[in-house]
């Protein structure tokens, strides 16, 4: 059986999701705008039996009388969308491979922030130009990697 897995930017959450993933969409609505700070909110839907925390568990706030939106406390990653009990729609971003993931509808279009043909033609920032290439490589991330792990490095104090 295919299996997902996703965590947090920090990683002190976990999640895997067995057998295949269900309905992925955008959506444009003010809520999800403001839940990711991001254009739209990105989810795929899977059943909640299908789902389970492998090590950690997400905070929660209920965005309305309808809906919670899952995050981490830790480091404020937006994970999940759920306004039932059936299913979990966690944030395509947080998967280990979003490029698996095909969006198939967008919603709540009438709010949409950007044009996406206009996104696409956006000049494009060089990023083996030089001032840049050297920001980049002296980069250490701390961010978990994309897969799971034995254990992690807690929160790094100081920064
Ligand atoms: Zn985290
Ligand atoms: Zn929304």
């Amino acid at each position: 059986m295919t299996t997902h897995s996703g965590g947090c930017q920090c990683g002190a959450v976990r999640f895997r999701v067995e057998g295949d993933l269900g309905n992925a969409s955008i959506c444009h609505c003010r809520m999800c705008q403001k839940a990711t700070g991001g254009l739209f909110g990105p989810y795929v839907e899977v059943r909640s039996e299908a789902a389970s925390w492998t090590r950690g568990r997400p905070a929660y706030f209920r965005s309305s009388n309808k809906v919670r939106r899952g995050f981490c406390r830790d480091c404020g990653t937006p994970l999940t969308f759920e306004y039932d009990d059936r299913t979990i729609s966690f944030a395509i971003g947080t998967l280990d491979e979003p490029r698996s993931v095909q969006l198939k509808e967008q919603l709540a279009s009438t709010e949409r922030l950007a044009d996406f043909a206009a996104l696409a033609e956006l000049p494009v920032h060089p990023e083996d130009e030089p001032k840049a290439a050297a920001y980049l490589a002296g980069i250490v991330s701390y961010q978990h990697p994309d897969a799971d792990t034995d254990d992690w490095p807690p929160m790094r104090e100081g920064r």
